[in-house]
Parts: C-alpha cells; structure tokens; sequence
C-alpha cells in the first residue's frame, strides 16, 4: 500500500460533493487532482445550475464539521425550524419540524456553499482544480479519466477515480457498459420553476416586519395545492427563492400555462399571497427554464475497487425531503470514517463503502418520492395535522423511544433505511392515536389535553398487549 503523498486521486465534478471529498482526502495527505467541466465560479461568477438555495440538515453539517467548514457555512445560513402553510386565501399556518425547538433546517445559498468548499479545498497545498476540464469518458481498468479542455484532448491516470460529477456522470456511464451494472432512472410527471420575492421593500410591504424580507424568513414556506405546490426558501440578500412543481402536461401544468399566458390571473387565483409579492412574475415564468426531476439508482457504485461513484453520480434522488446533497456529505463522511477503519486501504474501503451504503441510498430515495405526497397534499389535511401533533407529543414524552420520521431523516444521523424502519414505527403509532382522538371527536385539544388524551392511549395500548 503506497502512503497517501505517493497516492494519486482524480475526482471529476467539483460540485458540493466533489469539492467536500477534495477537502477531505486532500487533509488525509492524497495527491488530489479535481477536474470541473465549468470555469472557475471564483473569477467566472457562477454558470447556469440548478436551485439558488438548498436545505442543508444535520447529516450535511456533521459532514462539513469533519473537515472544519461547519461554523463558516452555517454564519451564512438561516433557520428554519418548520413549515409555513399558505393556503388558497392566503391564510398562514406555521407547523414546527421538530417538538424540540433547537431543531431547524437551514437555508443556504448553492453557490455560497461550493465557493467555500472550492476555497477550502484550494487552500490545502495536496489539492490541485482544474476548470474548464470536462470528463468525457473513462477507462475503468486503468483507471483514467479522458478531458475535454480548452486546449485539447488529454488523458488523467490516477491510483484512484471518484466519479462525483452529479446525476448525468461521466464515470457511471462507463460502468453502466460493465456486465452485472444494475442501473435504473426514473424522471417524474413533474418538473420545476424558479421564481423570485425580492426584498420587503420592492414589494410593498412593511420592510419593520421581517427584518427586511416579504415574509416570515425562518420557515420553509409551502404552497399545498394537492397534485401540485409551490415552496420558498429565504436567501440571505432577504430575497426568496420559490420553487414551483407542477406536472408538465395536463391540467395546470407547464404545457397548460404558456410563458405568454395569463401568468398573473393563474397566480392570483391560486396562490394570491404570493402573486402579490412577486413583480417580476411574468418575466421570471416566461424566462426561467423548466427543471426535470429524476431518481438514479444503481450499483454496485466501484468498479476493481479503483473507481467509486459518490453524491448524486451513484444516487440522485428528487429534492422533496431536502436531502440529495445532504445524502452526498453523508457519503464523504462515511467514506473517510471507513478509510480511518480500513487504516488507509482505499481499495478496502472503496469496496468497504460501495457495498454498505446502497440500502441507505435506496431508503432516502423512496421516502423522497413519499414526502412529495406529504407536501403538496397531506400538509393541508386536518388528520395529517393531527397526527404531527401527536408525534410531536409523542416525541417530547420519550424523546429517544418516539424519535419521529422526519426527525431521524433530518435531525440525526442514523442510516436512512433505519430512520425509515424505525420512524415508520412512531408514524404509524401517531397515526393510530390520532385516529382514535378524531372518533371521539377530540381534535381540537389544546396541548396539555393532548399530551394527557395520548399518555391515556399509551397506557391502555400497554394494557391491552
Ligand atoms: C430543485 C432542487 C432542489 C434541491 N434542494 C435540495 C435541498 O434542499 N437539500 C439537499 O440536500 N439537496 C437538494 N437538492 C439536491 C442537490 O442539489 C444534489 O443532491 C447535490 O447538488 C448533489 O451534489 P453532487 O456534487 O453530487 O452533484 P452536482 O451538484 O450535480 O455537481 C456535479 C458537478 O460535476 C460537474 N460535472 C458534471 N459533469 C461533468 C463532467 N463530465 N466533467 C467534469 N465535471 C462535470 C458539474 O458541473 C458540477 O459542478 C435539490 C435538487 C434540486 C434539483
């Protein structure tokens, strides 16, 4: 085994995933050599891409504290510990993630985010970028990856290949031409918009209120309209950025409402609150393009245990529980606790981590695509709302025994088809106990008369088992 400075590693795709794993096998002594298709977002400004903020949680913040980054992201983040509900009048209902209040979600921007990973990563002396690089195959056996660059055609051989180069990767397309490749992608009927809030005061509205933003910043505010929703995320320049999913084809949907339609009446009709904190609506829908949503799963993600897939390369998932690239910084978590395990090996911990980490890709994939059901439609559901309290109550009660779905998935770092196994325990019990509150007309308690009501039902479950 050749010691880490003689170890040559070629990462392609600087993303989030991509620039963390540089920090992190860079700070472990490998010669790093990280190849970004785009031009470096420092002198460039940043290109294209996908959603200006993002939902990082607690797997993404314990992946960043490995390597010393946590403080400096979460300064410029913002706090969301729940939900804000708007529904169809503009009524507002805020429902808290978490029983616990230090619990919150955070807002940060996409780009802030990978300039302080890019900076990170270009700091340590081990770690070389290159822009403007883009992977257009690989040779697994060598293994190498082949750039394109403004200059030519060149070839990078490396000790190690990690494919980190997103849902389109470069990397698993040469593996997905290897025997036994399982490979499987599925898009949704839905796709999605970027619009815009800006600032309080562009939008009428009493800049006093929100410390200088449209709306309340510290939630996450959703827009349930059943088979379709709309979400906004604070940015720290006191705009919003709202996300619109709507099917593609049928009735309200992309295809329905042209980008020269009636943008303005469709958007007072349904989702007035917002409408009339959005001036540039027309121009955002008419020029903003239309963003599909696919889930990739795969495996096994290394090949001669010598090239490894990671981050969205090896599972790309749809953003509705918040956690494609939280699930990315969990994987260059695991994959450095298991290089320490392994005491260097990469080879055994490239097999090691391939092999371990697929159920839980898997997991967060599903409860993905479940939670999307949840946000467009449950929210707003009286029962649903029932049931949350209910968990919420539950979790206060015994906060180790009742640890709630969503906690697991976005407030602890157990693995996600665990989160699944056990959360789905507590869900199901909440859902029973609300069930049983609505028979008996008891939906309307205040929260010591639930806590009480649900202590009662314990007891008599207890007894009767
Ligand atoms: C609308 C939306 C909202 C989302 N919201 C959240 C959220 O709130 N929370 C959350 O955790 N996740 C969210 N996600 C998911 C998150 O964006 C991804 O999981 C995350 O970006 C994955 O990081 P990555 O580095 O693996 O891939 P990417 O971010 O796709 O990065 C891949 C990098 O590789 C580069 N690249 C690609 N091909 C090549 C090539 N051939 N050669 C060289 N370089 C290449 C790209 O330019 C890019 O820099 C959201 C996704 C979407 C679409």
């Amino acid at each position: 085994m050749k010691p880490p400075s003689e170890t040559h590693v070629v990462i392609a795709g600087a993303g989030l995933v991509g620039a963390l794993l540089a920090c992190q096998l860079g700070k472990r002594g490998y010669r790093v050599t990280l190849c970004e298709r785009r031009p470096d977002p420092r002198a460039a400004g940043f290109v294209g891409g996908r959603s200006i903020n993002l939902a990082l949680s607690c797997r993404g913040i314990t992946a960043l504290r490995r390597v010393g980054l946590d403080d400096t992201v979460l300064a410029s983040s913002i706090r969301m510990p729940g939900r804000m509900l708007h529904d169809e009048k503009g009524n507002l209902t805020f429902q808290a993630y978490s029983s616990n209040p230090e619990d919150a979600i955070r807002s940060i921007s996409r780009s802030d985010l990978n300039l302080i990973l890019l900076d990170a990563a270009d700091k340590n002396t081990n770690v070389e970028i290159r822009f403007e690089s883009r992977c257009v195959g690989a040779d697994l056996n060598a293994p190498s990856i082949e750039l394109e660059t403004p200059t030519g055609h060149e070839t990078i051989t490396g000790d190690y290949v990690f494919g980190c180069d997103g849902a389109f990767s470069t990397v698993r397309g040469a593996m997905q031409v290897t025997d036994r490749f399982n490979y499987q992608q599925s898009y949704l009927d839905h796709g999605y918009k970027e619009l815009l809030i800006p600032p309080a005061a562009e939008c009428g509205v009493d800049a006093s209120l929100h410390d200088g933003f449209a709306m309340d910043p510290h939630a996450l505010h959703i827009w349930p309209r059943g088979h379709y929703m709309m979400i906004a995320l604070p940015n720290d320049d006191r705009t919003f950025t709202c996300t619109l999913f709507w099917p593609f084809e049928g009735p309200n949907s992309f295809a329905e409402l042209a980008p020269d339609g009636p943008v303005r009446d469709y958007f007072d009709e349904h989702f007035p609150d917002a409408s009339r904190l959005m001036p540039t609506l027309e121009y955002d829908y008419a020029n903003n393009p239309i963003g599909s949503l696919v889930t990739v799963r795969c495996s096994p993600w290394q090949r001669h245990a010598r090239t490894l897939l990671l981050g969205d390369a090896a599972h790309a998932i749809v953003p509705f529980y918040g956690q494609g690239m939280n699930a990315g910084f969990e994987d260059c978590r695991l994959f450095d606790e298991t290089i320490e395990q392994v005491e260097g090996d990469l080879s055994v911990a490239i097999e090691r981590f391939a092999e371990s980490r697929v159920p839980a890709a898997n997991a967060i994939a599903d409860l993905a695509l479940e939670n999307f059901v949840e946000m467009r439609d449950s929210v707003a559901d009286p029962l649903f709302l029932l049931r949350k309290r209910v968990e919420h109550t539950l979790h206060r009660l015994d906060a180790e025994c009742y640890m709630p779905l969503y906690n697991l998935v976005s407030f602890s770092n157990m693995p996600y088809d665990e989160a699944r196994i056990v959360g789905g325990r507590v869900v199901r019990l909440a859902q029973c106990i609300a069930g049983s509150l609505q028979q008996d007309g008891e939906t309307g308690l205040d929260d010591e008369a639930l806590q009480a009501r649900v202590v009662a039902i314990l007891d008599h479950m207890e007894g009767s088992t």
